[in-house]
């Protein structure tokens, strides 16, 4: 969840790390003093209010980003998520009606059964489920790796290059963000670390239990495996 280190100069390396630990001193004193499973969750929202401001602060600054509504590419990448934002994403979609509900989590199990997603390269994977009509369905609780992902050059994510170009800035900020947010959870003896989204999700809709065995300390969710090449 680190930037790259390597592009990083041992100061500014010093200052991300300092940023991660200030998020996780001030999420670790929220929920503490928020114990309760719901708000736990929720909690979560901030995170997300948190980096939209870093995105929305960067564009105001004049910094360009190529993204629009509609632009999609970004959609085929690999996206993970934390326990509490796919808490949030379940408890958005069981309250839409049975039939789309339904027709949801068929969508996710066709999603994981087609073939093994995991293992593509990005140019050569299914679009995420939750992408309808070019436009994300669960928009407004989609997690924060959507919310930060960025590009200078909407060209290069059409030709799915190898490396995308963006602002380390932005980048930087806004994983002091998840990474503060994940320790203060693991802080408070929860899974913090980071699953695939679809499979993640599939499992908190079929799984009834799995929000308050998670609040409970239990691992729930499959860790991440290793991002294979080609992004
Ligand atoms: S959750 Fe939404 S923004 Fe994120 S990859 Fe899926 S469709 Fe795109």
């Amino acid at each position: 969840m680190s930037p790259n280190h390597g592009v990083l100069s041992p100061d500014e390396q010093t200052a991300f790390l300092q940023s991660v630990e200030n998020v996780q001193q001030a999420a670790v004193s929220y929920l503490g003093a928020h114990p309760a499973e719901h708000s736990v969750v929720t909690f979560v929202r901030s995170l997300h209010q948190a980096v939209d401001r870093v995105v929305d602060t960067a564009v105001d600054r004049g910094t360009h980003l190529d993204c629009k509504a509609g632009c999609s590419h970004c959609c085929s990448a690999r996206v993970e998520a934390i326990a509490p934002e796919i808490f949030l994403i379940a408890g958005a979609l069981v309250q839409r009606s049975t039939l789309k509900l339904a027709e949801i989590v068929g969508r996710l199990q066709a999603h994981l059964t087609a073939s093994d997603q995991e293992a593509l390269p990005w140019a050569q994977r299914k679009s995420c489920p939750f992408l309808e009509d070019h436009l994300c369905s669960i928009y407004p609780v989609r997690p924060a790796t959507c919310r930060k992902g960025h590009s200078t050059d909407a060209g290069a994510c059409a030709a799915h290059a190898p490396v995308i170009p963006q602002h380390l800035d932005l980048i930087l900020d806004a994983e002091a963000l998840i990474g503060g947010t994940s320790g203060a959870y693991r802080q408070r003896g929860l899974d913090g670390s980071a699953h695939e989204l679809v499979r993640a999700v599939l499992l908190a809709l079929l799984d009834p239990t799995a929000q308050a065995r998670w609040f409970n300390g239990e691992q729930v969710f499959e860790a991440v495996a290793p991002e294979p090449q080609g992004r």
